[in-house]
């Protein structure tokens, strides 16, 4: 057994009473859910579609989605009572010097007074167990909404909305790593182990579409890739710049079925692959929730950042946790702390010493995100696995299609006709 010791995030501020919490304070479990009405945000499934973009988005300026207003004033509400455990906008960011813009934050509060906690990091598939942490346990003051699928085919908003059998929920995280840092949890009372399927992931798929902002992501790790909650669970937040993974060159590997593109990066330091097309949002969705699934039954770690409104995935199969079990990490870079999950990945660093923060440096990220990824050898085996999956099936390439070529986020770049929200300039500070 393959383990490693790590400061474990504090994303709800019920995490660390370990006791159980008698009940008749709101939770997310069986006790409380079924009775209490929570806003409910109810989108239409056949609305966002992942390929192109629709006629008026394209034309002008695109409006402020509801589902972003929505989240960042319930997120902002919650900052103002209090319910997260530092200000994260008072947290300094900057873009490191050099080619591809990696961002450093320096994040002193996320990791205060706490002991390191023993993860096992050789199973991507662990069971449920009840006895630890998980999101029923949560109180409703850290949720925002519940997320669920209309039943008419219109997306609508209630204020308080009677409880549905599977409610999924979008809740703060405590320890935010950015403004409007949240966790989707899907069917929380159903109680699933962190792995995907392809049901929550086509919900996390709806929440990037209908947030419609290229500056909102959101991310997933697997367990044995620095997840630290066997609950499913994906996190979200904004950040007002690309990502460097998001610039980086892409080369066409393979076109599925229903055409959907999968890409491989080029001249990044992690390994990883691109999918994106398809005509519709469940295309995209099948595609990767397959592809994530195929990983799961192979036992590889793997971490998934969706950007671009859900147009865009990313897959980075990892190794950094197993190496680090083994003893093979250097200890300068254990030195740093920083567990290299999807964010980080992307190219936001959080860092936990000014030390770091001061010095850090393109190189280092480098250094750091290399000894994440897989080696070539392995992502071609990886890669492998994927294409014969069951229900993967790829078309016949076309030569027009399959061009050697890279692509760069530059033909169609999705920040370009998008305005950082305005918080984003007075809260932080990105120094350029
Ligand atoms: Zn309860």
């Amino acid at each position: 057994m393959l383990t490693i010791k790590r400061v474990p995030t504090v994303v709800s501020n019920y995490q660390e009473e370990l006791e159980n919490l008698g009940c008749g304070r709101n939770c997310l479990g069986n006790c409380c859910l079924p009775v209490s009405k929570l806003p409910l945000y109810a989108f239409n499934k056949k609305r966002g579609l992942a390929g192109g973009k629709d006629e008026k988005e394209s034309e002008s300026e695109p409006e402020k989605s509801f589902l972003d207003t929505l989240l960042l004033g319930q997120w902002e509400d919650r900052m103002s009572r209090g319910l997260f455990r530092y200000d994260v906008t008072a947290c300094e960011t900057k873009v490191i010097p050099g080619n591809y813009g990696f961002i450093a934050q320096l994040n002193e509060g996320r990791h205060l007074k706490k002991r390191p906690t023993e993860f096992r990091v050789d199973k991507v598939l662990q069971p449920f167990d009840d006895k630890k942490f998980n999101f029923t346990k949560v109180g409703q003051e850290e949720v925002l909404f519940r997320f669920e699928e209309s039943n008419h085919d219109e997306t609508f908003f209630f204020e308080k909305a009677a409880a549905s059998s599977c409610p999924s929920v979008v809740a703060i995280n405590v320890s935010p790593i950015e403004y409007g840092h949240v966790l989707l949890i899907p069917r929380v009372l159903d109680c699933l182990p962190q792995r995907i399927d392809s049901e929550s992931f086509l919900l996390a798929l709806h929440m990037a579409a209908e947030a419609a902002n290229p500056f909102f992501r959101l991310g997933y790790n697997s367990l044995g890739a620095f997840a630290t909650i066997n609950h499913l669970h994906f996190q979200a937040y904004y950040m007002s710049m690309p990502f460097p993974v998001e610039k980086a060159r892409t080369k066409r590997i393979a076109i599925m079925s229903k055409g959907v593109k999968m890409s491989e990066l080029c001249d990044y330091p992690v390994c990883g692959l691109v999918f994106e097309g398809g005509k519709q949002l469940e295309d995209l969705s099948e595609a990767v929730s397959l592809s994530c699934i195929c990983l799961q039954n192979n036992n590889i770690p793997y971490n998934v950042l969706i950007s671009d409104s859900g147009r865009r995935i990313f897959l980075f199969p990892q190794c950094y946790a197993e190496k680090q079990a083994l003893g093979e990490v250097s200890q300068e870079l254990l030195d740093t702390q920083v567990n290299p999950a999807v964010w980080e990945i992307s190219g936001h660093m959080v860092l936990k010493r000014r030390k770091d923060y001061e010095e850090a440096s393109e190189d280092y990220a480098w250094r750091l995100l290399a000894e994440v990824s897989l080696s070539k050898e392995r992502l071609e085996e990886v890669k492998a696995y994927i294409l014969e999956a069951p229900g993967f099936s790829e078309t016949e390439e076309r030569e027009d299609e399959m061009e050697d070529t890279c692509s760069t986020l530059d033909k169609e770049n999705p920040f370009k006709a998008h305005a950082p929200h305005p918080r984003f300039s007075e809260g932080c500070l990105v120094l350029q």
